[in-house]
């Protein structure tokens, strides 16, 4: 299929909520593919719709490492069903070249959704791994919620951003998770 280009932060799409899908349909399978192409091309660990300018809910993930054969997560219509535990993940995304920081992150998280032939699955990602958080960074892009908005340090983050030229934390889009604080404070 294509490389498609990648957003980047500042782009208002970015900040929009992404609509069901209906049915998966060619167009559907088509974009699936596009997604998998431009995040392989861009060696990301996943990479979701809105971030290629479509405002649908689908994302994919793949954390195989170098390794390891392709393995291609594809979820449409995803819908995070449990969540508990939290853990602080040093994360990037492709709409932020170049710029890491760190976030606040439930550990385990259990999703539902649909595959790339429209068949219902749950998966669980346990223990913080990079697929537990990696559900949860792409789940958000379909709710135009990005990794930045729930940032541990809000003036760290604000460097981070600055050094890239990226734009301005949004102060408003902060994610205040009382939940992912108190457990994060227990594990001091
Ligand atoms: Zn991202």
């Amino acid at each position: 299929m294509a490389i498609r280009k990648v957003l980047k932060y500042g782009e208002p799409s970015l900040r929009e909520p992404s609509k069901e899908v209906h049915k998966v349909s060619r167009k559907i399978s088509d974009l699936v593919r596009d997604l998998l192409d431009t995040m392989y091309a861009q060696n990301g660990v996943g990479l979701a719709a809105p971030q290629i300018g479509e405002n649908v809910r689908v994302f994919v993930i793949d954390v195989s490492t170098n390794n390891e054969p392709l393995n291609p997560l594809v979820f449409i219509n995803p819908k995070i069903i449990k969540k508990s535990g939290a853990i602080i993940s040093n994360e990037g995304c492709l709409s932020f070249p170049e710029a890491y920081t760190n976030v606040k992150r439930y550990k385990n998280v259990m999703i539902k959704a649909l595959n790339e032939h429209g068949k219902s699955f749950v998966m669980e990602a346990k223990d913080g791994t990079l697929l537990a958080r990696a559900i949860q960074h792409e789940n958000d892009h379909l709710d135009g919620i990005l990794f930045i908005d729930h940032c541990m340090n809000r003036f760290e983050t604000e460097e981070v951003l600055k050094k890239y030229k990226l734009p301005d934390l949004d102060v408003d889009k902060l994610i205040d998770e009382k939940e992912l604080e108190e457990e994060l404070n227990k594990n001091d």
